[in-house]
């Protein structure tokens, strides 16, 4: 027998999802959706639920250097929200699961908990288990979240149609770029403990990387005025790597336009300042959590005014591709180059 090897960063987190998905067979006539989309969908009668959960790891996730327990908890949790809500789903139940190391006491782990129950609290969800162990390799936290909706009201990955609306709300990029500063300031703390970090001036980035929070407001007055959301995802890769997902699940391309893109002045203005391009960060830049949806024609006249939900482009026909117009009228094509941990 030849011994193969493949690394997994020749085929990529998703080819890797993509290829053990190959031989899972869904056996139960409950399972509405397994693999691909923000969460799961079980059938229970006259309503769905939805789960998702996530991993988080010190040292790949987070850093205990820069972030502070009750904001990696509630990060923790805010993440999972964002699952639920981008399936148009609200949030219920959550269960944590954590290893910890040695270097751990209890007075920790309370910190850690006051964020986990902020966020429980904010989200409206109950903590109803998890699991405990020891690490060899710092603090591991799982999350996973149960949500409900009406089978009618959620909204997939795949079903964007040509000529829909494509939304995104908040701004994109923040995370990114407070993440550079974080990392920019503990190298000037490591190399000079005596400096005090100016972090002030960066505030609104930083906290965008450290505590984000997930649209549930965006979902709560979706539904008030009656608007479904033809295909939804969460922004947690990247506004280019979640488009591509769209397209390749609702089998359409995208155009969208360079000068609508959503961008917070600071995050411009820290970009600028860290030479990094604030469309890339805006394109590529991960963790901002925000919703990215698509509607109907019909519903424009509705949204048109809210003021935090920006229209960036629209849907085309698959072949047509997916391209971003630059705000010299160029039509680029769009490259997903998304926040790759392999
Ligand atoms: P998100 O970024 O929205 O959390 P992911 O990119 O993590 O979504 O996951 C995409 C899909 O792949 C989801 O349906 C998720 O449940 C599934 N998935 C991820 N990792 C695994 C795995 N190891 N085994 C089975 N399914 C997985
Ligand atoms: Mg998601």
């Amino acid at each position: 027998m030849s011994e193969e090897r493949t690394e997994i960063s020749e085929i990529g987190e998703f080819g890797l999802i993509d290829h053990l998905n190959e031989n899972i067979i869904i056996k139960n006539s409950s399972t509405i959706k397994g693999i691909g989309d923000d969460a799961a969908v079980i059938d229970a009668g006259d309503h769905v639920k939805v789960v998702t959960t996530d991993l988080l790891l010190e040292g790949v996730h987070f850093d205990m250097s820069y972030a502070p327990l009750p904001h990696i908890g509630f990060k923790a949790v805010a993440v999972n929200v964002s699952d639920v809500a981008a399936m148009n789903a609200v949030p219920k139940q959550i269960t944590v699961s954590i290893a910890l190391s040695n270097r751990f006491s209890v007075e920790a782990v309370d910190a850690l908990y006051a964020g986990i129950n902020a966020a429980a609290e904010h989200y409206g969800v109950d903590v109803i288990g998890g699991d405990t162990t020891a690490s060899r390799s710092g603090l591991v936290i799982s999350v996973t979240a149960i949500g409900e909706s009406k089978k009618e009201l959620l909204s997939y990955r795949s079903g964007a149609k040509v000529n829909d609306i494509i939304c995104v709300t908040g701004d994109l990029g923040g995370a990114l770029v407070g993440l550079q500063i974080l990392e920019r300031e503990k190298q000037v703390y490591l190399a000079n403990p005596d400096m005090k970090p100016e972090l002030d001036k960066y505030s609104y980035v930083t906290g965008r990387q450290l505590r984000p929070e997930a649209r549930m407001d965006i979902i709560h007055e979706l539904r008030e005025m009656g608007i479904v959301p033809s295909s939804m995802m969460d922004v947690s890769d990247g506004l280019a790597s979640e488009l591509f997902h769209i397209c390749k699940a609702s089998k359409v391309g995208v155009t969208i336009y360079e000068d609508k893109l959503p961008i917070d002045k600071q995050t411009f203005d820290t970009a600028v300042e860290l030479n990094l391009d604030p469309i890339t960060c805006v394109l590529n830049g991960g963790e901002d959590y925000e919703l990215l949806f698509t509607i109907n024609q019909k519903d424009f006249e509705k949204l048109e005014k809210h003021p935090d939900i920006h229209f960036i482009g629209h849907v085309t026909k698959e072949e047509e591709g997916k391209f971003l117009v630059t705000k010299s009228g160029t039509a680029v094509q769009l490259k997903a180059q998304g926040w790759k941990h392999f």
